[in-house]
């Protein structure tokens, strides 16, 4: 493999064998490849003038810096420019669909961003007296109503930061409701086998015993199985509705009732809350805690780990165990009740400091108003009908996980087609990215073997779902024509080649070295 002169493999393709040119420099239509900005010259040089401080050093004391601060100079052109190649490297939702599942990575609207960035949402604090601030929490209240409205829940928790959050936040009501009772006997709390990782791990950092539940051929809770496992140990279930290989859970409501008469509390991971919206009320089914990732059914954006937001809706019996603070309407108007009052005696605590997500509300309720009741209803329709789509015009050439009947939002295939191709589902998804097409999500659910599941979203036309197909069709075709090597070696367009996961996950480089620049290249 060739290297760049900063030590980087030159991709693309420029050892693939497969006689494709390559460029001098490792730069490709367009896009230079670039040294990375901590290895640029410059370091002493700034994009910009600034005065001499007129502090004087003598209050620092021993704390003046003695070094360089270390970081690179770049003029602003430089700085655009390094950014802009580096989003270029990426993929992006503006770019073409995720076919991730699991995910929900749909188009943000570009109006609910515009409404984020008026000043009196933008620009307030959460330390401002509250009564600056009435049109903020009327947003709240509003936001607040359509999520009970729409789930048929009495209460909601707007303060979680994320779906995995949401979760804790639930558990943590329902152990408070359990230690209301003086129960403490309750020390189970029990997960199908195709859960999302962040459900037993949310029950375990609780303090919970996790036991599985199994599940039927058909994909779905196995009932009794279920059924042996409630008593007077188990404090909750944890079941996704549409579930994690895109289907309905069909006993939910036998599966809530089997839940409270053994006394135990009903769960609903709400993260697939985009296929039902509308359509479903989880509160008819007798769920009793939901989060709902306002980036997966209500459009806020995916944040690169940034803040998102994960509302909880409460059942009757939950609500009193809400954390703080919530909105109350007092003669004031509308005012959140931060401390420990009588009314907020109960509340298990706080999930976050002040109020949760501003700029993530406006967006959600934005997304809410711009779709209206039947607007909000067809994105589940319609998010259903994609990926139904999909799943008929594949379905000849891969093997769909579970054949009968339609799915949900997403649809699951596992490998059997794949099986003595030479070709798995790893090389399968990477070639995808050499067709311009950003992978599905591989391996999960875990119950369903070398898994493929992709979820298209309602936000795709016809026209961009058969270039999809299209693109999947073909490479079906090559996996089917021997030509395993475009697979074993993909990406071979990609500005990096196949990484070693298993390595960035086990020892993922963070923090950049000088040294770390040869290592990085021998990889
Ligand atoms: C995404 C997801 C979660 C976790 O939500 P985050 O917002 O990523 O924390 C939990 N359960 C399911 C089924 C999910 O798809």
């Amino acid at each position: 493999m060739s290297m760049n002169s900063v030590g980087r493999p030159t991709a693309p393709n420029s050892d693939a064998g497969t006689g494709a040119f390559a460029s001098l420099t490792g730069g490709r239509g367009l896009l230079q490849d670039e040294a990375l900005i901590f290895e640029r010259d410059g370091w002493f040089k700034t994009g910009v003038d600034l005065p001499e401080p007129d502090l004087p050093a003598d209050d620092l004391g021993d704390l003046v810096r003695q070094e360089a601060i270390g970081l690179p100079g770049l003029s602003e052109p430089e700085a655009m420019r390094h950014y802009v190649r580096l989003s270029q490297k990426n993929h992006a939702i503006d770019l073409a669909l995720y076919p991730l599942g699991s995910c929900t990575m749909k188009h943000n609207p570009r109006l609910n961003e515009k409404l984020a960035r008026l000043p009196g949402f933008a620009d307030i604090h959460p330390l401002q007296p509250q009564s600056t601030v009435p049109g903020a929490l009327e947003l709240m209240d509003r936001l607040a109503h359509w999520l009970k409205t729409l789930t048929g829940m009495p209460a909601v928790a707007l303060t979680p930061k994320a779906g995995a959050h949401g979760e804790l936040c639930g558990i943590l009501a329902i152990r408070a409701a359990h230690e209301a009772r003086g129960d403490a006997a309750r020390k189970v709390v029990l997960v199908p086998t195709s859960a999302h990782g962040t459900n037993p791990a949310t029950a375990a950092f609780v303090g919970y015993t996790v036991r599985e539940i199994a599940q039927t051929s058909d994909g779905r809770v196995d009932l009794a199985d279920l059924e042996a496992r409630l008593g007077p140990d188990v404090a909750a279930i944890m079941v996704t509705n549409p579930n994690t290989c895109g289907l309905f859970e069909r006993d939910i409501v036998e599966i809530a009732r089997l839940t409270h008469a053994a006394g135990a509390f009903f769960y609903c991971d709400g993260a697939n809350f985009n296929a039902i919206v509308g359509r479903v009320r989880p509160g008819d089914l007798g769920v009793d805690a939901m989060h709902i990732n306002l980036h997966k059914t209500f459009s806020t954006p995916h944040g690169g780990g940034g803040p998102g937001a994960g509302p909880v809706v409460l059942s009757e019996a939950l609500a009193p165990f809400a954390p703080a603070p919530w909105l109350v309407h007092g003669p004031d108007g509308l005012a959140l009740t931060e401390h420990e009052t009588a009314e907020a005696g109960r509340a298990f605590g706080r999930m976050s400091a002040f109020h949760g997500q501003m700029g993530m509300f406006v967006r959600a309720y934005a997304y809410m108003r711009s779709h209206g009741a039947d607007g909000l209803r067809q994105v589940a329709e319609d998010a259903v009908l994609n990926a139904n789509y999909l799943k008929a015009r594949l379905s000849d050439v891969m093997s769909p996980a579970f054949p009968d009947g339609p799915c949900m939002h997403e649809a699951l295939f596992d490998d059997s087609w794949l099986e003595g191709t030479g070709v798995t589902t790893l090389d399968f998804a990477k070639a995808m990215i050499d067709e311009g097409f950003h992978p599905m999500t591989m391996y999960f659910p875990l119950v369903v073997h070398g898994a493929m599941l992709i979820e298209p979203t309602e936000t795709e036309s016809r026209q961009e779902l058969d270039r999809f197909v299209e693109a999947l069709r073909a490479l079906a075709g090559a996996v089917r024509a021997g030509d395993v090597e475009r697979f074993r070696g993909a990406p071979h367009l990609a500005p990096l080649r196949r990484l070693d996961e298993t390595l960035a996950a086990r020892k993922p480089r963070l923090r950049w070295r000088p040294e770390a620049v040869q290592t990085l290249a021998a990889e």
